[in-house]
């Protein structure tokens, strides 16, 4: 039995997860977190015999505690810790949301625990640093992430040195096609076409900042220079990813877009579980289109693999940005077209320096985030030049 332990278990990869882990006779549940849930999450407990949780929210925590619940709950950052450490699992799924999940990912790669990630945060912020943990701690990270886990399953199959080039499909979110990002509201933002996802990952898929975060996070997991990294926009989402091999060969990986699919092959991989997913028919599918991605209107994108080839600080200051602003949209203070600008503006005050200890990114993601805030009230009072791209 491998024991799972779920960081983020109620939002929609947490959900989906227990689902899964109901399905396997091979997958158990360790443990429980979740950030503010905290009435969703001691059902959650109750339903799979779970007497120790974690609430991030040291409020939650605390109403989760005067609940009159049999069991222990545990508060705070420092709650998220000591639950990695009591509950001993074999894997944390870590479904945190936002550059929150970097620490929980150091702590479980710390003990030398696997780690199966949906916080791609982890490794856009923590980059270079977090690969060396995981090797040093000889803990292996596995992806979650739909196209990653597309990528890790195509590239696996192949010899070292067969695959040159990677490439990320993309839906293109509610706004393909459009070439003017103003006037766009959150409803119409969080309205995604094909894929079911929170509200922080709705919003990154109509910026196409999702994608561009993605794109830093296959460069870390597979080691490819982002030169060898595409991006193609697919808006059927039924192709994940797809690998060019040296000898011209391209493999791809096709599925309806379902998260349970990744979950299930991160925890249980190289077996596959049983799920009840429909198979693809692709004479019903009809058509799978193609088409560039539109990097002058979705300046996010650009912005991202320019943060990543800048490498060091700048995805860490793009994340926290981008955090941010996403987070000020949501609440009416920034415009749609706003989002791109806030985050250039902050990588323009914060050039790239080199991190050596975690600690360094921790502070440049405050720093970030406090650049963000300063430059929200500019940019939300009409600084949003032009075509609303985004760009003065
Ligand atoms: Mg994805």
């Amino acid at each position: 039995m491998k024991r799972v332990l779920i960081l983020g278990s109620t939002g929609s990869i947490g959900e989906q997860a227990l689902d899964v882990i109901s399905r396997s006779d091979e997958l158990g549940v360790a443990g429980l977190s979740a950030s503010t849930g905290w009435e969703r999450l001691l059902e959650q407990a109750n339903e799979n015999g779970i007497g120790l949780v974690a609430l991030a929210d040291a409020g939650a925590a605390r109403s989760a505690r005067g609940s009159g619940w049999k069991g222990e709950v545990l508060g705070g950052e420092e709650g998220i810790r000591e639950l990695i450490a009591r509950c001993e699992p074999d894997v944390v799924l870590n479904a945190i949301v936002g550059s929150a999940g970097l620490g929980p990912t150091i702590v479980a790669l710390s003990e030398g625990i696997e780690v199966a990630l949906a916080n791609k945060e982890s490794l856009v912020v923590g980059g270079e640093l977090v690969m060396a943990l995981s090797e040093a701690a000889e803990a292996r990270i596995v992806p979650v992430d739909s196209e990653h886990s597309a990528l890790h399953q195509l590239i696996r199959a192949e010899p070292v040195g067969a695959v040159e080039r990677l490439v990320l499909t993309a839906s293109g979110g509610p706004f393909r096609g459009r070439t003017d990002l103003r006037g766009i509201s959150r409803e119409q933002a969080l309205a995604h076409p094909t894929w079911d996802m929170g509200g922080k990952i709705s919003i990154d898929s109509a910026t196409l900042m999702n994608k561009g975060l993605e794109l830093i996070e296959a460069h870390h997991l597979f080691g490819l220079a982002y030169d060898d990294i595409d991006v193609v926009v697919h808006p059927q989402s039924l192709i994940h990813a797809l690998i060019h091999i040296v000898d011209g060969s391209t493999l791809a990986h096709l599925g309806h877009p379902d998260m349970r699919v990744p979950i299930a092959y991160a925890l249980h991989g190289p077996d596959r579980l049983e799920l009840p997913v429909e198979a693809l028919d692709l004479a019903a599918a009809g058509e799978l289109t193609f088409e560039h991605p539109d990097t002058d209107t979705f300046a996010c994108l650009r912005l991202a693999r320019e943060a990543g080839e800048a490498g060091g600080t700048a995805p860490c200051v793009l994340n926290g940005a981008n955090e941010v602003a996403v987070e000020a949209f949501l609440a009416g203070a920034l415009p749609f077209a706003g989002i791109a600008e806030v985050v250039e503006r902050v990588l323009d005050a914060m050039p790239a320096t080199v991190p050596t200890h975690f600690e360094d990114l921790f502070r440049c993601d405050e720093e970030a985030r406090v650049r963000a805030t300063e430059a929200l009230g500019a940019v939300a009072s009409g600084a949003v030049s032009g075509n609303g791209r985004g760009v003065t």
